[in-house]
């Protein structure tokens, strides 16, 4: 059996003994003496969001274990729901606005802190490796609309239409009735992002979306945003959003868990307590009715957490001691509250 085949088969095995809320060993410091040594955890980790993460994660497993750079392991496993046209809120296939446009939003950090990130880019299936190409060529952090799809092209990219036939037949009938309602885990709304600790424990991160099914020509969610839908701080660690990115933005959702997890707390601390925080934000506003919320942590030391608002979040974890798996990630309410 090959190495790839064993460490799936193991992973099947051992999910039941990790828990959501990552492992306890983080070291709290107090009064300059440390009260828990952190545990040992074997780098690399890898985790993601949703169960389109599971591939990605295994594809960026591959690379790196291939010895392959952060960046191209994570573009090459977020390419994987990017071409999958059944995966229907990321790239090609992904669910359109109301005119019928799908336009697509992404963006990658790397431990230095260097990002690169396009948002409202139409035509072209992979826009992780057109934020990939904007951190390495070019003197800024973000390129959008227009101006992104003329540097893709510049690049050597197709434009190809990625609107598939069942993307736009849902499309036809959500007109019918036109009420702009995004029900995440029920439309299948949801942005993979993916947050990664090499071998020497350096930090790196994606998102790759096609946004709210629906919104407004023009709108762009957190997950191109850094600080929003992405995170990192090499010293401490990173973080991730899915979910509505408006509230996202409005909280600074990602920045916010790693500093958190800054002043000593876990990874699902940290989720839990910004998700608490964009609940307390929005308990009376318009978006309560649909939102939801989750966030993934990993922090410098390797443990990984998640949280989200309501039920039905779940995120990817791959590691050498478990394997690849999905985990529930624990929340605040369940879709009927
Ligand atoms: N965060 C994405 C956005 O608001 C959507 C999602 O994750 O479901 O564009």
């Amino acid at each position: 059996m090959s190495n790839r085949r064993n460490f799936i088969k193991k992973a099947a095995l051992g999910t039941a003994a990790v828990t959501a809320v990552g492992f306890s060993g983080l070291a709290k410091e107090s009064k300059g003496i440390l009260e828990t040594p952190p545990k040992k955890i074997k780098k690399p980790v890898v985790i993601s969001t949703w169960n389109h993460g599971l591939p990605a994660n295994q594809e960026t497993w591959k690379e790196l274990k291939a010895g392959q750079p952060a960046l191209d392991a994570i573009e090459a496993g977020m390419k994987i729901p990017e071409a999958d046209p059944n995966v229907r809120s990321v790239g090609y296939g992904g669910y359109p606005d109301r005119e019928g446009k799908v336009t697509l939003d992404a963006c990658i950090m790397d431990h230095n802190s260097n990002c690169g990130s396009v948002s409202f880019l139409q035509g072209i299936k992979h826009p992780i490796s057109v934020a990939k190409l904007v951190l390495q060529k070019t003197p800024h952090v973000m390129l959008s609309g227009a101006g992104a799809l003329q540097f893709a092209l510049s690049q050597g990219f197709k434009e190809e239409n990625l609107l598939t036939p069942d993307s736009e037949k849902d499309w036809k009938k959500w007109l019918e009735e036109s009420k702009y309602k995004p029900v995440i885990n029920i439309e299948n709304h949801d942005t993979i992002s993916l947050l990664m600790i090499d071998e020497d424990g350096n930090l790196a991160g994606g998102c790759t979306t096609s946004g709210a099914a629906w919104k407004m020509h023009g709108r762009v969610g957190d997950s191109p945003i850094i600080g929003a839908g992405l995170f990192l701080d090499n010293e401490v660690g990173a973080a991730a959003a899915t979910g509505l990115g408006e509230a996202v933005i409005r909280t600074a959702g990602s920045a916010m868990v790693v500093e958190l997890m800054r002043q000593g707390k876990s990874p699902y601390e940290a989720c839990k307590e910004i998700t608490e925080r964009i609940y307390n934000k929005h308990k009376n506003h318009k978006d309560m009715e649909y939102l939801q919320v989750g966030f993934i942590a990993l922090n410098k030391n390797g443990e990984h957490g998640a949280y989200s608002l309501r039920s039905g979040f779940n995120y990817a974890i791959s590691d050498d001691e478990n394997g690849h798996r999905m985990e529930d990630a624990k929340f605040k309410m369940s879709w009927d509250k």
